[in-house]
């Protein structure tokens, strides 16, 4: 980290409703609504026009359509957004290789390096803009910062369509009148705590030492917030990758291996660890999953299963599908064993991730072989059927599903949306494979 705002939050404005937009001009200029307007339709994304009625990202469509009784739900182009979005990510990188993208419309940069090259930040960041709107037609918002936090709420100060830079010298004088939402991680209930003690103002939040209220939080949140807010911000742009894995496992106490309840726990363990891997841009090819086996007689022992195939995953229900197949064949050859007490999952080989690759759906039939899977490299692979292939819908459908829960949960915690919250059921245009993933409950 420099002295200089050299760290740039680069922002898609509205990103799915801009790009509904920029596909079909007779909506430009209207309040649309990216998502389903029917019971258990939530707003994916609002234009600009629609957010003037307060229409908002993850609201319910029925509420939203009540707000502004004008608003045009419109179907998500999947193919459009993953396209478009990868455009914009070749232009950041033509500015640094210290591009950190941490979802499918927004980065960090760290321009550094860049300077000598294509002048100050606020320069790069002009240029970006510049480049973003005419070569591919979207509006994108830019903030330049001398740390992450900075620039990511400079970023949304700019919006829309705008840059906003924050002088070294007067980074306090920048944040003490921002209101706390602005601050990462504070959600609608930590703003509630906070609205209750007094404080609406990031400098307010700073000033605070109620260490009560803290406690109140929650040590990691709490500890986390007030750093941001004095603003204590050490976080560097992650543009290199590191190897390794991401995992998570449950234990719980001695059950029976019912199929409802491997399909949650591994439900809950995939959510964890492929947000997780989404988080850090990254994929793995091996799966595996750990089973302990508990019972009175014998006590405890663990088994492993793992697989490894050529292509990365990263999405939630195909990382629970191959962990599915795998804990079926572990207990497929341990016939001897009636209860397990835990559950783990863990992806390893891990590949950079090109943001929206696609994946392929694990076939069906695979979870009834109790054969076994360790270190079959291509085994159990995905069939060739044309649905089931690269750049398939249900391919995309997953990834869209998958960024559009990070999104919300980024916004409002992990507990606001799951699966089965995220239905887009009752709108035509979206793809018969969105609408089964959209409903199926985890
Ligand atoms: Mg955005």
């Amino acid at each position: 980290m420099g002295d200089g705002p050299t760290i740039l939050h680069a922002d898609l404005d509205a990103f799915y409703a801009s790009v509904e937009q920029l596909l079909d001009p007779s909506l430009r200029g209207k309040p649309i609504a990216v998502g389903g307007s029917g019971t258990g339709g939530v707003v994916l994304a609002a234009s600009y026009e629609a957010k003037r009625f307060g229409v908002q990202g993850a609201m319910p469509g029925w509420r939203a359509k009540r707000l502004c009784p004008d608003l045009v739900f419109v179907g998500g182009h999947f193919g459009e957004y993953q396209r478009l979005a990868d455009q914009v990510m070749s232009v950041l990188y033509d500015m640094t290789p210290h591009v950190e993208r941490i979802s499918i419309d927004e980065a960090f940069l760290d321009v550094a390096g860049s300077v000598h090259l294509f002048g100050p930040p606020a320069t790069i960041a002009a240029t970006i803009r510049e480049r973003v709107r005419t070569e591919i037609g979207l509006p994108i918002s830019v903030g330049a910062a001398r740390t992450k936090h900075l620039a990511k709420i400079a970023s949304q100060v700019a919006k829309p369509d705008g840059l906003v830079v924050v002088d070294p010298l007067h980074e306090r004088e920048f944040l003490d009148p921002l209101p706390v939402a602005l601050v990462w991680g504070v959600g609608p209930v930590t703003q509630e705590k906070l609205r209750q003690r007094g404080i609406h103002t990031i400098g307010q939040l700073a000033a605070s030492s109620d260490t009560a209220l803290q406690s109140q939080l929650g040590t990691s949140i709490g500890t986390k917030v007030f750093a941001l807010a004095a603003n204590d911000d050490e976080r560097k742009v992650e543009g290199v990758r590191r190897a390794g894995s991401v995992g998570a496992q449950s234990a719980f106490g001695r059950r029976d291996p019912s199929p409802d309840l491997i399909r949650q726990v591994l439900g809950h363990l995939a959510d964890r660890v492929a947000g997780r891997l989404r988080a850090k841009q990254r994929a793995g090819r091996t799966v595996t999953v750990r089973v302990r086996f508990s019972s009175r007689e014998r006590g405890m022992r663990a088994v492993t299963r793992s697989r490894t195939s050529s292509d990365a995953v990263s999405t939630t229900l195909t990382l629970t599908e191959i962990a599915e197949q795998l804990v079926y064949a572990a207990l497929g050859d341990h016939p001897d064993e009636a209860q397990i007490s835990l559950l783990a999952i863990s992806v390893s080989n891990l590949v950079d991730r090109p943001a929206l690759q696609l994946e392929l759906p694990v076939p069906s039939d695979g979870k009834a072989s109790h054969g076994r899977a360790s270190g079959v490299a291509g085994a159990a692979g995905p069939t060739a059927d044309g649905p089931a292939r690269a750049g398939s819908p249900t391919g995309a459908a997953r990834w869209a599903v998958d960024t559009s829960m990070d999104a919300v949960r980024r916004r409002f915690g992990r507990a606001a949306v799951g699966y089965a919250s995220t239905a887009l059921s009752e709108h035509a245009s979206v793809p018969e494979e969105f609408r089964e993933l959209a409903e199926r409950e985890l």
